[in-house]
């Protein structure tokens, strides 16, 4: 895949794009990027800051949370959505914005886009900021393709794969 656009900080004109108001990509883009200081990342010293606008235009923040026992942590990403979920989002998720230190822009990990894709929709923009604000942005589906997702399994009740003899 060819290497995304960098778009400059200044620029907020794909945002309309994906329906966001200038005001609403200017609150995301601080909420992600303040949300950094939020972060407990003693070991890696590698602060994330993810923002998630959920349909009702609210903005739920989450930091990386390190752990002594290293693979026990938990991306930024994953602790805004479980904490989205848990307070009654579930599903029509408006854009998602995160933020580090680098530049350029670092992407959600492997484990967060199939931690999203159970709750974002596939063309959700995420927003990827690096340590100027400067940004790229793809939509869910560009970051996961062909991916596996609650739709591709039975509905509670239903008959599994193997037919309903199980
Ligand atoms: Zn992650």
């Amino acid at each position: 895949m060819a290497q995304p656009k960098i778009y400059p900080s200044n620029d907020s004109s794909p945002a309309s794009d994906f329906g966001l108001s200038p005001t609403e990509f200017t609150t995301l883009r601080t909420s992600a990027t303040q949300a950094k200081a939020l972060a407990y990342c003693p070991y890696s010293r590698f602060r994330v800051g993810a923002t998630f606008l959920t349909s009702s235009s609210d903005f739920i923040e989450g930091a990386n949370v390190e752990n002594a026992s290293y693979p026990v942590g938990t991306c930024a990403e994953r602790v805004a959505l479980a904490k989205a979920v848990v307070e009654g989002h579930t599903e029509g998720f408006r854009a998602v914005g995160v933020s580090t230190d680098i530049s350029p822009p670092a992407s959600p990990c492997g484990m967060c886009r199939q931690f999203m894709r159970e709750f974002v929709p596939l063309e959700c923009p995420i927003f990827m900021f690096d340590k100027d604000g400067n940004y790229v942005v793809l939509k869910l589906e560009q970051l996961l393709p062909m991916s596996f997702g609650p739709d591709q399994l039975p509905q509670p009740g239903e008959a599994g794969a193997q037919g309903a003899g199980l």
